[in-house]
Protein backbone atom coordinates (compact mmCIF):
# COMPACT_ATOMS: atom_id res chain seq x y z
CA UNK A 1 0.00 0.00 0.00
CA UNK A 2 1.27 3.99 -1.10
CA UNK A 3 0.37 6.43 1.23
CA UNK A 4 0.96 9.95 -0.06
CA UNK A 5 0.78 12.97 1.63
CA UNK A 6 -2.53 15.64 2.27
CA UNK A 7 -3.62 16.86 -0.91
CA UNK A 8 -5.60 20.17 -1.09
CA UNK A 9 -8.52 18.88 -2.88
CA UNK A 10 -9.21 15.23 -3.50
CA UNK A 11 -12.01 14.78 -5.94
CA UNK A 12 -14.13 11.08 -6.12
CA UNK A 13 -16.01 11.22 -9.68
CA UNK A 14 -14.79 12.59 -12.81
CA UNK A 15 -17.95 13.75 -14.52
CA UNK A 16 -18.99 17.46 -15.25
CA UNK A 17 -19.42 17.43 -11.85
CA UNK A 18 -15.61 16.45 -10.88
CA UNK A 19 -13.39 17.00 -13.65
CA UNK A 20 -14.88 20.52 -13.48
CA UNK A 21 -14.17 20.55 -9.74
CA UNK A 22 -10.73 19.40 -10.00
CA UNK A 23 -10.18 21.76 -12.91
CA UNK A 24 -10.72 24.60 -10.84
CA UNK A 25 -9.23 23.76 -7.55
CA UNK A 26 -6.21 23.13 -9.50
CA UNK A 27 -6.81 26.44 -11.33
CA UNK A 28 -6.69 28.12 -7.68
CA UNK A 29 -3.27 26.70 -6.89
CA UNK A 30 -4.33 24.11 -4.80
CA UNK A 31 -2.69 20.39 -5.17
CA UNK A 32 -5.83 17.86 -6.55
CA UNK A 33 -6.30 14.41 -7.23
CA UNK A 34 -9.18 12.98 -8.92
CA UNK A 35 -10.19 9.17 -8.73
CA UNK A 36 -12.34 7.63 -11.05
CA UNK A 37 -13.72 3.90 -10.88
CA UNK A 38 -14.96 4.01 -14.54
CA UNK A 39 -14.69 6.14 -17.82
CA UNK A 40 -12.79 9.77 -17.55
CA UNK A 41 -16.03 11.83 -18.10
CA UNK A 42 -18.87 10.08 -16.08
CA UNK A 43 -21.85 9.43 -17.08
CA UNK A 44 -22.28 12.77 -19.14
CA UNK A 45 -19.48 12.05 -21.73
CA UNK A 46 -20.20 7.62 -21.74
CA UNK A 47 -23.39 7.12 -21.50
CA UNK A 48 -25.60 10.27 -21.23
CA UNK A 49 -25.37 13.58 -22.78
CA UNK A 50 -22.78 13.10 -25.00
CA UNK A 51 -23.78 9.86 -26.78
CA UNK A 52 -27.38 10.63 -26.75
CA UNK A 53 -26.87 13.84 -28.81
CA UNK A 54 -24.48 12.31 -31.30
CA UNK A 55 -27.01 9.72 -31.96
CA UNK A 56 -29.99 12.34 -31.84
CA UNK A 57 -28.48 14.76 -33.98
CA UNK A 58 -27.90 11.73 -36.77
CA UNK A 59 -31.57 10.53 -36.00
CA UNK A 60 -32.33 14.16 -36.87
CA UNK A 61 -30.27 14.21 -40.34
CA UNK A 62 -31.72 10.89 -41.25
CA UNK A 63 -35.30 12.70 -40.82
CA UNK A 64 -34.56 15.65 -42.73
CA UNK A 65 -33.24 14.14 -45.52
CA UNK A 66 -36.53 11.81 -45.64
CA UNK A 67 -38.95 14.43 -44.61
CA UNK A 68 -37.84 17.58 -46.83
CA UNK A 69 -36.25 15.38 -49.75
CA UNK A 70 -37.63 12.06 -49.57
CA UNK A 71 -34.55 10.54 -49.39
CA UNK A 72 -35.78 7.21 -47.81
CA UNK A 73 -32.32 5.47 -47.52
CA UNK A 74 -31.31 2.66 -45.32
CA UNK A 75 -30.26 4.44 -42.31
CA UNK A 76 -26.87 2.44 -41.25
CA UNK A 77 -27.63 2.18 -37.08
CA UNK A 78 -23.59 0.38 -37.39
CA UNK A 79 -22.50 3.85 -38.63
CA UNK A 80 -24.38 5.98 -36.23
CA UNK A 81 -22.81 3.85 -33.40
CA UNK A 82 -19.59 4.32 -34.77
CA UNK A 83 -20.13 8.35 -34.66
CA UNK A 84 -21.72 7.92 -31.94
CA UNK A 85 -18.44 6.45 -30.26
CA UNK A 86 -15.97 8.64 -32.17
CA UNK A 87 -17.78 11.69 -30.49
CA UNK A 88 -17.51 10.16 -27.07
CA UNK A 89 -13.89 9.32 -27.18
CA UNK A 90 -13.17 12.67 -28.71
CA UNK A 91 -14.53 14.24 -25.36
CA UNK A 92 -13.30 11.91 -23.11
CA UNK A 93 -9.40 12.45 -24.58
CA UNK A 94 -10.47 15.90 -24.69
CA UNK A 95 -11.22 15.96 -20.66
CA UNK A 96 -8.07 13.66 -19.92
CA UNK A 97 -6.00 16.56 -21.78
CA UNK A 98 -7.56 19.46 -19.91
CA UNK A 99 -7.14 17.58 -16.27
CA UNK A 100 -3.36 16.99 -17.48
CA UNK A 101 -3.02 20.28 -18.67
CA UNK A 102 -4.14 21.78 -15.49
CA UNK A 103 -1.53 19.86 -13.46
CA UNK A 104 -4.51 17.33 -11.49
CA UNK A 105 -3.52 13.96 -11.13
CA UNK A 106 -5.64 11.22 -11.89
CA UNK A 107 -5.82 8.13 -10.07
CA UNK A 108 -8.09 5.29 -11.91
CA UNK A 109 -9.44 2.83 -9.14
CA UNK A 110 -12.51 2.88 -6.44
CA UNK A 111 -12.68 5.33 -3.54
CA UNK A 112 -13.62 4.00 -0.32
CA UNK A 113 -13.70 6.53 2.63
CA UNK A 114 -11.79 5.53 5.66
CA UNK A 115 -12.20 8.66 7.62
CA UNK A 116 -12.84 12.50 7.09
CA UNK A 117 -9.28 13.15 5.90
CA UNK A 118 -8.50 10.01 4.21
CA UNK A 119 -9.20 7.69 0.91
CA UNK A 120 -8.44 4.05 0.06
CA UNK A 121 -8.39 3.87 -3.78
CA UNK A 122 -8.56 -0.18 -5.09
CA UNK A 123 -7.36 -0.24 -8.40
CA UNK A 124 -7.36 -4.32 -8.62
CA UNK A 125 -7.41 -6.97 -5.80
CA UNK A 126 -3.64 -6.32 -5.40
CA UNK A 127 -3.19 -2.59 -5.77
CA UNK A 128 -4.72 -0.64 -3.29
CA UNK A 129 -3.23 3.27 -1.63
CA UNK A 130 -4.66 5.36 0.77
CA UNK A 131 -4.76 9.29 0.25
CA UNK A 132 -5.11 12.25 2.29
CA UNK A 133 -6.95 14.74 1.96
CA UNK A 134 -7.38 18.51 3.37
CA UNK A 135 -10.62 18.80 1.39
CA UNK A 136 -13.08 16.06 -0.16
CA UNK A 137 -15.53 16.78 -2.93
CA UNK A 138 -17.64 13.94 -3.64
CA UNK A 139 -19.09 13.90 -7.66
CA UNK A 140 -20.04 10.26 -7.29
CA UNK A 141 -22.79 10.67 -10.16
CA UNK A 142 -25.91 8.61 -10.08
CA UNK A 143 -26.97 5.43 -12.15
CA UNK A 144 -30.56 4.56 -13.55
CA UNK A 145 -33.21 3.60 -11.20
CA UNK A 146 -34.73 0.02 -12.12
CA UNK A 147 -38.33 -0.72 -11.28
CA UNK A 148 -38.71 -4.23 -8.63
CA UNK A 149 -41.35 -5.80 -11.50
CA UNK A 150 -39.10 -4.78 -14.28
CA UNK A 151 -35.29 -5.40 -13.67
CA UNK A 152 -32.82 -4.43 -15.94
CA UNK A 153 -31.09 -7.36 -18.15
CA UNK A 154 -31.86 -9.02 -21.36
CA UNK A 155 -34.77 -7.12 -23.38
CA UNK A 156 -35.13 -5.31 -20.24
CA UNK A 157 -33.08 -1.81 -20.99
CA UNK A 158 -31.70 0.91 -19.10
CA UNK A 159 -30.68 3.92 -21.03
CA UNK A 160 -26.97 2.96 -20.66
CA UNK A 161 -27.91 -0.62 -22.42
CA UNK A 162 -30.03 1.74 -25.13
CA UNK A 163 -27.55 3.85 -26.70
CA UNK A 164 -25.35 0.76 -26.86
CA UNK A 165 -27.89 -1.45 -28.94
CA UNK A 166 -25.90 -2.77 -31.89
CA UNK A 167 -29.03 -3.23 -34.17
CA UNK A 168 -31.85 -0.96 -34.51
CA UNK A 169 -34.56 -2.72 -32.37
CA UNK A 170 -38.02 -3.30 -34.75
CA UNK A 171 -40.50 -1.96 -31.75
CA UNK A 172 -39.26 -0.31 -28.77
CA UNK A 173 -41.43 0.76 -26.05
CA UNK A 174 -40.30 3.38 -23.53
CA UNK A 175 -41.41 3.12 -19.52
CA UNK A 176 -41.41 6.77 -18.57
CA UNK A 177 -42.23 10.15 -20.80
CA UNK A 178 -39.28 12.31 -19.09
CA UNK A 179 -37.11 13.68 -20.91
CA UNK A 180 -34.54 10.92 -21.35
CA UNK A 181 -37.31 8.74 -22.15
CA UNK A 182 -39.02 11.52 -24.73
CA UNK A 183 -35.21 11.55 -26.48
CA UNK A 184 -34.00 8.38 -27.14
CA UNK A 185 -37.64 7.43 -28.00
CA UNK A 186 -37.91 10.18 -30.90
CA UNK A 187 -34.05 9.33 -31.76
CA UNK A 188 -35.44 5.26 -32.12
CA UNK A 189 -38.20 6.16 -33.57
CA UNK A 190 -36.70 7.99 -36.63
CA UNK A 191 -34.02 5.51 -37.06
CA UNK A 192 -37.18 3.28 -37.97
CA UNK A 193 -38.41 1.68 -34.56
CA UNK A 194 -42.21 1.52 -33.61
CA UNK A 195 -41.87 3.37 -30.45
CA UNK A 196 -44.65 3.75 -27.73
CA UNK A 197 -44.21 5.91 -24.79
CA UNK A 198 -46.37 4.91 -21.37
CA UNK A 199 -46.31 8.03 -18.95
CA UNK A 200 -47.49 7.55 -15.31
CA UNK A 201 -48.97 11.42 -15.30
CA UNK A 202 -51.29 13.08 -17.37
CA UNK A 203 -48.73 14.36 -19.93
CA UNK A 204 -45.57 13.64 -21.32
CA UNK A 205 -42.58 15.88 -19.83
CA UNK A 206 -44.09 16.29 -16.73
CA UNK A 207 -43.11 19.94 -15.33
CA UNK A 208 -43.32 22.19 -18.58
CA UNK A 209 -46.25 24.08 -19.46
CA UNK A 210 -48.39 22.05 -21.56
CA UNK A 211 -48.65 24.90 -24.23
CA UNK A 212 -44.97 24.10 -24.85
CA UNK A 213 -45.39 20.53 -24.88
CA UNK A 214 -47.90 20.37 -27.57
CA UNK A 215 -45.64 21.07 -30.52
CA UNK A 216 -43.45 18.17 -29.14
CA UNK A 217 -46.13 15.58 -29.30
CA UNK A 218 -47.40 16.83 -32.18
CA UNK A 219 -44.32 15.55 -33.86
CA UNK A 220 -43.40 12.63 -31.81
CA UNK A 221 -47.27 11.63 -33.27
CA UNK A 222 -45.78 12.47 -36.92
CA UNK A 223 -42.79 10.66 -36.24
CA UNK A 224 -44.97 7.45 -35.64
CA UNK A 225 -44.84 7.03 -31.62
CA UNK A 226 -47.42 5.99 -29.69
CA UNK A 227 -48.34 8.10 -26.70
CA UNK A 228 -50.36 6.74 -23.84
CA UNK A 229 -50.74 9.09 -20.71
CA UNK A 230 -52.20 8.20 -17.48
CA UNK A 231 -50.24 4.55 -17.92
CA UNK A 232 -48.91 2.39 -14.96
CA UNK A 233 -47.14 -0.42 -16.17
CA UNK A 234 -47.48 -3.78 -13.94
CA UNK A 235 -45.27 -6.20 -14.97
CA UNK A 236 -43.46 -8.17 -17.95
CA UNK A 237 -42.75 -11.40 -19.58
CA UNK A 238 -40.00 -11.13 -21.35
CA UNK A 239 -39.49 -13.60 -24.01
CA UNK A 240 -36.53 -15.11 -26.50
CA UNK A 241 -37.86 -12.82 -29.20
CA UNK A 242 -39.57 -9.79 -27.89
CA UNK A 243 -41.20 -8.37 -24.54
CA UNK A 244 -45.17 -8.87 -23.13
CA UNK A 245 -45.47 -5.49 -20.84
CA UNK A 246 -48.52 -5.10 -19.32
CA UNK A 247 -50.00 -1.57 -18.24
CA UNK A 248 -53.32 -0.51 -16.07
CA UNK A 249 -54.97 2.64 -18.26
CA UNK A 250 -58.22 3.91 -17.30
CA UNK A 251 -58.91 0.79 -15.36
CA UNK A 252 -58.52 -1.35 -17.84
CA UNK A 253 -55.51 -4.07 -18.02
CA UNK A 254 -53.38 -3.78 -21.17
CA UNK A 255 -50.22 -5.51 -23.18
CA UNK A 256 -48.30 -4.08 -25.49
CA UNK A 257 -45.32 -6.39 -27.31
CA UNK A 258 -42.14 -4.69 -28.09
CA UNK A 259 -38.64 -6.19 -29.13
CA UNK A 260 -37.43 -4.31 -26.19
CA UNK A 261 -38.67 -2.19 -23.11
CA UNK A 262 -36.45 0.62 -22.52
CA UNK A 263 -37.08 1.86 -18.43
CA UNK A 264 -36.58 5.94 -18.03
CA UNK A 265 -38.10 6.68 -14.95
CA UNK A 266 -35.23 8.56 -12.87
CA UNK A 267 -32.33 7.95 -11.48
CA UNK A 268 -30.66 7.31 -8.54
CA UNK A 269 -27.51 8.56 -6.49
CA UNK A 270 -24.15 6.55 -6.13
CA UNK A 271 -24.18 7.54 -2.57
CA UNK A 272 -24.66 3.66 -1.13
CA UNK A 273 -21.81 0.71 -1.70
CA UNK A 274 -18.34 0.89 -1.23
CA UNK A 275 -18.39 4.44 -1.19
CA UNK A 276 -18.26 4.73 3.07
CA UNK A 277 -20.05 7.65 4.00
CA UNK A 278 -21.10 6.17 7.04
CA UNK A 279 -17.48 5.84 8.05
CA UNK A 280 -17.60 9.54 8.15
CA UNK A 281 -21.07 9.97 9.87
CA UNK A 282 -22.95 11.51 6.75
CA UNK A 283 -26.37 9.81 6.04
CA UNK A 284 -28.04 10.76 2.45
CA UNK A 285 -31.59 11.73 2.34
CA UNK A 286 -34.07 8.67 2.04
CA UNK A 287 -33.83 9.26 -1.80
CA UNK A 288 -29.86 8.68 -1.28
CA UNK A 289 -29.06 12.84 -1.64
CA UNK A 290 -26.42 14.34 0.46
CA UNK A 291 -27.57 17.68 1.86
CA UNK A 292 -25.25 20.83 0.84
CA UNK A 293 -25.82 24.46 2.42
CA UNK A 294 -25.10 27.62 -0.39
CA UNK A 295 -21.30 26.58 -0.99
CA UNK A 296 -22.30 23.04 -1.34
CA UNK A 297 -20.36 22.19 2.11
CA UNK A 298 -22.01 18.84 3.37
CA UNK A 299 -22.92 18.68 7.58
CA UNK A 300 -18.90 18.09 7.80
CA UNK A 301 -17.28 21.02 7.00
CA UNK A 302 -14.02 19.77 4.99
CA UNK A 303 -16.36 17.53 2.96
CA UNK A 304 -18.37 18.78 -0.17
CA UNK A 305 -20.85 17.12 -2.15
CA UNK A 306 -22.29 18.21 -6.14
CA UNK A 307 -24.01 17.09 -9.24
CA UNK A 308 -26.37 14.13 -8.63
CA UNK A 309 -25.92 13.26 -5.67
CA UNK A 310 -27.29 16.79 -3.91
CA UNK A 311 -30.58 18.42 -4.42
CA UNK A 312 -32.36 19.84 -7.79
CA UNK A 313 -32.42 18.29 -11.22
CA UNK A 314 -29.98 15.81 -12.28
CA UNK A 315 -28.09 17.73 -15.20
CA UNK A 316 -24.45 18.04 -16.59
CA UNK A 317 -23.77 21.96 -16.51
CA UNK A 318 -25.73 22.04 -12.81
CA UNK A 319 -23.57 19.49 -11.79
CA UNK A 320 -20.42 21.80 -13.72
CA UNK A 321 -21.96 24.76 -11.72
CA UNK A 322 -22.03 23.37 -8.03
CA UNK A 323 -18.16 21.95 -9.24
CA UNK A 324 -16.98 25.83 -9.71
CA UNK A 325 -18.80 26.87 -6.24
CA UNK A 326 -17.00 23.68 -4.03
CA UNK A 327 -14.01 25.07 -5.55
CA UNK A 328 -14.05 28.49 -4.82
CA UNK A 329 -15.30 27.85 -1.30
CA UNK A 330 -12.27 25.46 -0.74
CA UNK A 331 -10.31 28.19 -2.01
CA UNK A 332 -12.21 30.69 0.62
CA UNK A 333 -13.88 32.36 -2.20
CA UNK A 334 -17.07 34.00 -1.33
CA UNK A 335 -19.36 31.95 -4.16
CA UNK A 336 -22.74 30.51 -2.91
CA UNK A 337 -24.84 28.94 -4.81
CA UNK A 338 -27.72 30.16 -6.78
CA UNK A 339 -29.88 28.15 -9.15
CA UNK A 340 -32.07 31.50 -10.37
CA UNK A 341 -30.76 31.00 -13.99
CA UNK A 342 -30.76 27.11 -14.40
CA UNK A 343 -31.69 26.31 -17.71
CA UNK A 344 -34.02 22.93 -18.20
CA UNK A 345 -33.45 21.23 -22.10
CA UNK A 346 -35.02 18.73 -23.60
CA UNK A 347 -33.08 17.45 -27.21
CA UNK A 348 -36.44 16.55 -28.25
CA UNK A 349 -37.22 18.10 -32.15
CA UNK A 350 -38.36 20.51 -31.49
CA UNK A 351 -36.34 21.41 -28.41
CA UNK A 352 -38.36 22.81 -25.25
CA UNK A 353 -36.49 24.84 -22.24
CA UNK A 354 -37.25 26.92 -19.75
CA UNK A 355 -35.02 28.73 -17.02
CA UNK A 356 -36.35 31.02 -14.20
CA UNK A 357 -39.92 31.07 -13.12
CA UNK A 358 -42.21 30.00 -15.34
CA UNK A 359 -46.27 32.07 -15.59
CA UNK A 360 -47.53 28.50 -13.57
CA UNK A 361 -44.64 29.06 -11.01
CA UNK A 362 -45.46 32.99 -10.89
CA UNK A 363 -49.75 32.29 -10.15
CA UNK A 364 -48.60 29.75 -7.43
CA UNK A 365 -46.20 32.23 -5.98
CA UNK A 366 -48.90 35.24 -6.79
CA UNK A 367 -45.94 37.32 -8.10
CA UNK A 368 -47.70 39.90 -10.49
CA UNK A 369 -46.10 39.42 -14.56
CA UNK A 370 -46.80 40.16 -17.81
CA UNK A 371 -45.80 37.86 -20.59
CA UNK A 372 -44.02 38.16 -23.90
CA UNK A 373 -44.43 35.67 -26.72
CA UNK A 374 -43.57 35.36 -29.75
CA UNK A 375 -43.82 32.46 -32.97
CA UNK A 376 -41.24 30.82 -35.03
CA UNK A 377 -43.79 31.00 -38.34
CA UNK A 378 -43.50 34.53 -38.38
CA UNK A 379 -39.18 34.59 -38.13
CA UNK A 380 -37.73 35.10 -42.04
CA UNK A 381 -34.62 32.26 -40.81
CA UNK A 382 -37.19 29.86 -39.18
CA UNK A 383 -39.13 30.09 -42.79
CA UNK A 384 -35.82 29.67 -44.13
CA UNK A 385 -34.94 26.76 -42.19
CA UNK A 386 -38.30 25.14 -42.68
CA UNK A 387 -38.64 25.27 -38.83
CA UNK A 388 -41.65 27.47 -38.17
CA UNK A 389 -43.15 25.08 -35.17
CA UNK A 390 -42.33 26.79 -31.75
CA UNK A 391 -42.80 29.61 -29.36
CA UNK A 392 -40.87 32.01 -27.36
CA UNK A 393 -42.54 33.15 -24.39
CA UNK A 394 -40.84 35.51 -21.63
CA UNK A 395 -42.32 35.97 -17.88
CA UNK A 396 -41.00 39.51 -16.52
CA UNK A 397 -42.55 41.45 -13.00
CA UNK A 398 -45.55 43.37 -14.33
CA UNK A 399 -43.94 46.57 -12.20
CA UNK A 400 -40.57 46.92 -13.35
CA UNK A 401 -40.15 44.39 -16.59
CA UNK A 402 -37.56 41.83 -14.87
CA UNK A 403 -36.99 39.10 -16.37
CA UNK A 404 -38.16 36.53 -14.35
CA UNK A 405 -38.26 32.93 -16.58
CA UNK A 406 -38.75 32.19 -20.22
CA UNK A 407 -39.81 28.95 -21.84
CA UNK A 408 -38.96 28.53 -25.74
CA UNK A 409 -40.06 25.54 -27.86
CA UNK A 410 -38.76 25.33 -31.04
CA UNK A 411 -35.68 25.00 -33.10
CA UNK A 412 -32.83 25.79 -31.72
CA UNK A 413 -33.66 26.35 -28.12
CA UNK A 414 -31.18 25.04 -26.95
CA UNK A 415 -28.88 28.08 -27.42
CA UNK A 416 -31.33 30.32 -27.79
CA UNK A 417 -32.18 30.14 -23.65
CA UNK A 418 -28.83 31.18 -23.01
CA UNK A 419 -29.62 34.78 -23.92
CA UNK A 420 -32.36 34.73 -21.32
CA UNK A 421 -30.34 32.96 -18.91
CA UNK A 422 -27.90 35.60 -19.16
CA UNK A 423 -30.55 38.19 -18.80
CA UNK A 424 -31.92 36.53 -15.62
CA UNK A 425 -28.26 36.71 -14.06
CA UNK A 426 -27.34 40.04 -14.91
CA UNK A 427 -31.10 41.61 -13.44
CA UNK A 428 -32.36 42.76 -17.57
CA UNK A 429 -35.58 44.50 -18.23
CA UNK A 430 -37.61 43.45 -21.22
CA UNK A 431 -36.53 46.53 -22.21
CA UNK A 432 -32.60 45.26 -22.10
CA UNK A 433 -33.50 42.73 -24.21
CA UNK A 434 -35.92 44.59 -26.88
CA UNK A 435 -33.18 46.90 -27.04
CA UNK A 436 -30.49 44.90 -27.49
CA UNK A 437 -29.71 45.19 -31.68
CA UNK A 438 -30.03 41.17 -32.79
CA UNK A 439 -28.87 40.14 -36.33
CA UNK A 440 -30.84 39.72 -39.08
CA UNK A 441 -32.29 37.12 -39.86
CA UNK A 442 -31.90 34.79 -36.78
CA UNK A 443 -34.12 33.15 -34.67
CA UNK A 444 -32.80 35.32 -32.08
CA UNK A 445 -35.00 37.95 -33.66
CA UNK A 446 -37.69 35.92 -32.38
CA UNK A 447 -36.63 36.61 -28.57
CA UNK A 448 -36.19 40.24 -29.17
CA UNK A 449 -39.88 40.51 -30.28
CA UNK A 450 -41.02 38.30 -27.04
CA UNK A 451 -39.19 41.16 -25.20
CA UNK A 452 -40.92 43.84 -27.13
CA UNK A 453 -44.56 42.65 -26.96
CA UNK A 454 -43.66 42.28 -23.20
CA UNK A 455 -42.32 45.96 -22.52
CA UNK A 456 -45.72 47.19 -24.70
CA UNK A 457 -47.29 45.72 -21.61
CA UNK A 458 -45.35 47.28 -19.09
P1 LIG B 1 -21.60 11.46 -13.30
O1 LIG B 1 -21.53 12.00 -14.65
O2 LIG B 1 -22.60 10.37 -13.01
O3 LIG B 1 -20.15 10.94 -12.93
C1 LIG B 1 -19.87 10.33 -11.71
C2 LIG B 1 -18.58 9.55 -11.85
O4 LIG B 1 -18.18 9.12 -10.55
C3 LIG B 1 -18.72 8.29 -12.69
O5 LIG B 1 -17.78 8.30 -13.73
C4 LIG B 1 -18.46 7.16 -11.69
O6 LIG B 1 -17.78 6.06 -12.30
C5 LIG B 1 -17.59 7.85 -10.67
N1 LIG B 1 -17.63 7.21 -9.34
C6 LIG B 1 -18.73 6.91 -8.60
N2 LIG B 1 -18.36 6.38 -7.42
C7 LIG B 1 -17.00 6.34 -7.41
C8 LIG B 1 -16.04 5.88 -6.47
N3 LIG B 1 -16.41 5.38 -5.30
N4 LIG B 1 -14.74 5.98 -6.78
C9 LIG B 1 -14.34 6.51 -7.99
N5 LIG B 1 -15.22 6.95 -8.92
C10 LIG B 1 -16.53 6.86 -8.63
N6 LIG B 1 -27.69 16.28 -18.57
C11 LIG B 1 -27.69 17.46 -19.25
O7 LIG B 1 -27.41 18.50 -18.64
N7 LIG B 1 -27.98 17.52 -20.58
C12 LIG B 1 -28.30 16.40 -21.30
O8 LIG B 1 -28.57 16.47 -22.49
C13 LIG B 1 -28.32 15.16 -20.62
N8 LIG B 1 -28.62 14.02 -21.27
C14 LIG B 1 -28.59 12.84 -20.63
C15 LIG B 1 -28.90 11.68 -21.32
C16 LIG B 1 -28.89 10.45 -20.68
C17 LIG B 1 -29.22 9.20 -21.46
C18 LIG B 1 -28.52 10.38 -19.30
C19 LIG B 1 -28.46 9.04 -18.58
C20 LIG B 1 -28.21 11.51 -18.58
C21 LIG B 1 -28.24 12.76 -19.24
N9 LIG B 1 -27.96 13.94 -18.56
C22 LIG B 1 -27.99 15.14 -19.23
C23 LIG B 1 -27.66 13.94 -17.12
C24 LIG B 1 -26.14 14.07 -16.88
O9 LIG B 1 -25.47 13.04 -17.56
C25 LIG B 1 -25.84 14.00 -15.39
O10 LIG B 1 -26.64 14.96 -14.71
C26 LIG B 1 -24.38 14.28 -15.13
O11 LIG B 1 -23.55 13.32 -15.75
C27 LIG B 1 -24.09 14.28 -13.63
O12 LIG B 1 -22.76 14.58 -13.43
P2 LIG B 1 -21.98 14.13 -12.11
O13 LIG B 1 -20.62 14.73 -12.21
O14 LIG B 1 -22.82 14.42 -10.92
O15 LIG B 1 -21.89 12.54 -12.18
Amino acid sequence: MNSLEAVDTLVIGSGPGGYVAALRSSQLGMTTVLVERHQIGGVCTHVGCIPSKALIAEAERIHLRRHWYAVDEASSFQEAQLFKQAVVDKQSGGVRFLLKSAGVTLIEGEASLIDANTVEIHHNEQNERRIGFKHLILATGSRPIEISALPFGGRILSSTEALSLADIPKSLVVVGGGYIGVELGQMFARFGTTVTILEGGEQILPGFEAELVAPVVRQLKKDGITILTEAKVTGADPYTSHIDLQYMRQDQHHVVQAEYALITVGRKPNTDGTLGLEKIGLSPTPQGLIEIDKQCRTSIPNIYAIGDIVQGPALAHKASYEAKIAAEAIAGKPSVIDYKALPLVVFSHPEITSVGLSETDCKHKSIPVILGKSIFSINGRALALKETEGLVKIVAHAASGLVLGAQIVGAEASTLISELSLAIEMGATVEDIAMTIHPHPTLGEIVMEAAEQAQRRL
